[in-house]
């Protein structure tokens, strides 16, 4: 099994006599990251290993199971010190079952009760969330959002991930589809972008990196003056485009220049419509795409775009409070986030659905997945992505 492992300054500390700690799971389309938190939100260790889709979710448990396994045996952290397990996945799902119920980039995990296969398996309580609002999570109780009352973390990657935490809760909403804010519409004109969902005009067709990367391409093919054309040829190149992107708009590339501040300003669109519907504290832009951050002026500067259209387009009570920020943790939010949740449920719920005396380990035998019958489609008939 590949696995990576990282240890983080609180490793190397010596354990504090009755700490408890927390597992944070941040399930991807192509790796699982296994962590331990302790119970201040620092991060012990962390183990990445493939997801290997294909081959189903419960063998995926089983693998989780032995990182599980392995860290308790490396950390010498007795099994009564872990107070739960924090899982976050990809929707869509039905988080009050623990069902997974047609994630898009695990086609075969379909309808499965996930949070109670890997509660029976591993013998902890398993608390089930949403990836984006894991990665919101986290940076509120560990990250750029600490102490803010309301934050939205907006995720930048080939699709555009939102989570939402207000006065310590996250918001899923009720079909658990509360996040997804890459879909607000930005373009009602018939030649609106087309997004991955099927419908035209969305944000996430505009400002991710798929967005962002055929923006890009169809300015090179039409010929424009810009060093681009020298470096992007075809959709092949989709993964290192916003890295040449970036590396032409320092050179200053003004057509680079350009496509950049077009995605702020899209995004400070989307962000008139989010702010208005959720009123946040703060908003933090995270992800693949950021340009470099806080660290270039390139980064520094697209913050900075975002943040003026934004607050050219809304109401000035709220342009005066709201902060337009980056994020933190980067990569770290989900599983530092999920343990956060599975502490914030573990210390203040009692959990209805999966009673504590009830856990006992299981053989990690699989069972057949269960067909969900009961999720009721949305009344608008909307289809659920
Ligand atoms: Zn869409």
């Amino acid at each position: 099994m590949t696995v990576k492992k990282t240890i983080y300054p609180a490793g190397s500390v010596n354990k504090r006599h009755g700490m408890t700690y927390y597992f944070g799971i941040d399930l991807g389309g192509t790796s699982i990251k296994v962590g331990l938190v302790n119970n201040d939100g620092e991060p012990i260790c962390l183990y990445t290993i493939p997801t290997r889709g294909e081959r189903g979710p419960e063998e995926a448990i089983v693998r989780i199971n032995s990182i599980i396994e392995r860290v308790l045996a490396d950390t010498l952290i007795d099994r009564s010190s872990i107070a739960g397990i924090g899982l976050a996945t990809p929707g869509t799902m039905n988080i009050p079952k623990g069902m997974l119920l047609s994630p898009s980039n695990l086609p075969s995990w379909k309808n499965f009760p996930i949070r109670d296969r890997l509660r029976d398996v591993c013998g902890f309580p398993v608390t089930f969330v949403h990836d984006a609002s894991a990665a919101a999570y986290g940076e509120y109780w560990h990250g750029a959002a600490q102490g803010e009352e309301g934050v939205i973390t907006i995720t930048l990657g080939t699709g555009i991930g939102c989570g939402i935490v207000l006065r310590g809760e996250v918001w899923d909403g009720i079909h658990c589809h509360g996040g997804e804010c890459g879909h607000i519409i930005i373009d009602m004109s018939p030649t609106a972008r087309w997004c991955n969902c099927g419908q035209q005009g969305h944000l996430e067709a505009y400002a991710s990196a798929t967005g962002v990367v055929k923006r890009t391409l169809e300015m090179v093919h039409a010929g424009l003056n810009t060093s681009l054309s020298q470096r992007i040829y075809s959709i092949e190149q989709q993964l290192e485009i916003p890295k040449i992107l970036f590396e032409e708009a320092s050179g200053g590339d003004a057509l680079s220049l350009r496509i950049i501040d077009d995605t702020a300003f899209y995004l400070a669109l989307g962000l008139v419509s989010i702010v208005n519907t959720v009123d946040p504290s703060c908003i933090l832009i995270g992800g693949a795409m950021t340009f470099g951050g806080k660290d270039t002026e390139l980064g520094r500067n697209f913050l900075q775009t975002i943040d003026r259209q934004f607050r050219q387009r809304t109401f000035s009570y709220l342009a005066e409070r709201i902060r337009i920020d980056y994020a933190q943790l980067g990569s770290d939010a989900g599983f530092i986030g999920a343990a956060g949740l599975a502490k914030h449920e573990n210390e203040t719920k009692t959990m209805p659905e999966q009673s504590l005396s009830s856990i006992k380990r299981v053989s990690a035998k699989p069972t057949k997945p269960t067909k969900q019958t009961k999720h009721r489609k949305p009344k608008n008939g909307k289809k659920a992505q």
